[in-house]
């Protein structure tokens, strides 16, 4: 007998194969390395050296509603913040089909074959009921998911804005703490979003179209406000000339509006997204606005003045979650409601005495 057969028959003898020998200890290998999950510090150290498996864990921790999760995900945010500032926030917004996808897929390859780094996040909070109606096709920014310098991560799902909001905010430290210098965060132009979003973003991009007046565009004045550049898209073809006259129309509206606090004179630009013209321009705009900004200090006051109102909305995010998850309150509210039901309290009352319960 030879010693492979010996060894075999040995293993016979105890009535297990070989071959279920070595499938056992390949599966105690995967489970091993399934549950060798990295720890914080590991996860930490390989987002500092731009590791886009360590990004998207730490990211897919941010988005958990588990305890330890977000624990852990506080952590690495916390490791990571001294590396997040060396970047621009782009807010891009619009109404469905104005074309952000395309814009964003466009300005993203150019900024990628200049030399940088772009990470596109999302904030859409009905992308939990409609399965992600921006950024949830990755297919339609083809060319930029395929590039290597380039990030997509859809819009986290949350019941609330305030939610969502704050899961991109910290996910866009990470990106930035991952080496991602440019960040693109895409809205719709539909709602409170874009208010969620101007307020995390250095510069905000409104994509319009020629043609269709703003009640048509579902595009609110306050959003017009909030917009540091307009950018006028589908400038191609038959739709060329109408474009050109929106151009000047816009203009001479923006020139109405009051100085904005970064005395920065909102633009108007041209571009089609399709034909990839007028990215380019759209990038050396957004850059003069960076300059612009940060030689009178706007720049940095506007991140700081950000980071402030963070921080009490995720005081108020954290007060209301906490006190709406505590097992006492639950029931409680359940009974109060019953009582409002009934027309044997009111609101005011049951609310004092709901804030009165220890959580
Ligand atoms: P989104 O809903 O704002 O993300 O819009 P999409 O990027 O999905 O674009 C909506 C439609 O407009 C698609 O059929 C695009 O091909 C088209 N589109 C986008 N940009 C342009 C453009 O610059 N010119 C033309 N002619 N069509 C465009």
């Amino acid at each position: 007998m030879t010693k492979k057969s010996k060894s075999s028959a040995l293993h016979n003898i105890e009535g297990v194969s070989q071959s279920e020998i070595t499938n056992a200890s390949s599966i105690t290998k995967i489970q091993q390395k399934r549950k060798a999950k990295p720890s914080t510090q590991e996860l930490i150290a390989q987002i500092l050296k731009g590791n886009i498996t360590a990004l998207s864990r730490a990211i897919t921790l941010i988005e958990s509603s588990n305890s330890k999760h977000l624990q852990q995900a506080s952590d690495i945010i916390k490791g990571c913040l001294q590396h997040t500032n060396a970047s621009v926030r782009i807010g891009i917004t619009g109404v469905p089909g104005v074309g952000k996808s395309t814009f964003i897929e466009a300005f993203g390859m150019h900024l990628t074959s200049i030399g940088k780094k772009v990470a596109v996040l999302a904030v859409d909070p009905s992308s939990s009921l409609s399965k992600g109606s921006i950024l949830g096709d990755k297919t339609r920014m083809e060319d930029l998911v395929k590039n290597e310098n380039a990030f997509i991560r859809p819009s986290p799902s949350g019941t609330s804005l305030g939610g969502v909001a704050r899961k991109t905010r910290e996910t866009i430290m990470l990106c930035e703490a991952a080496g991602f210098d440019t960040i693109l965060i895409e809205t719709v132009g539909v709602g409170q979003s874009e208010t969620a979003v101007h307020s995390m973003v250095d510069f905000f991009l409104l994509l319009k179209l020629a043609g269709a007046g703003d009640e048509l565009q579902g595009i609110k004045r306050g959003i017009i406000e909030m917009a540091d550049a307009i950018a006028i898209n589908k400038a191609d073809g038959d739709n060329l000339k109408a474009a050109k006259l929106a151009k000047v129309e816009f203009n001479r509206a923006l020139h109405l509006y009051p100085l904005k606090d970064s005395e920065w004179q909102p633009k108007v630009m041209l571009c089609s997204a399709l034909k990839h013209e007028g990215i380019e321009d759209i990038w050396v705009m957004i850059q003069s606005y960076v300059a612009h900004s940060k030689a009178n200090h706007y720049f940095d006051y506007n991140r700081k003045e950000q980071s402030k109102f963070w921080l009490i909305q995720t005081i108020e995010d954290r007060l209301k979650s906490r006190f709406f998850n505590h097992p006492e309150i639950k029931e409680a509210l359940k009974t109060q409601l019953q009582l409002i039901e009934d027309g044997k309290t009111t609101p005011f009352v049951a609310a004092e005495y709901l804030l009165s319960l220890k959580n």
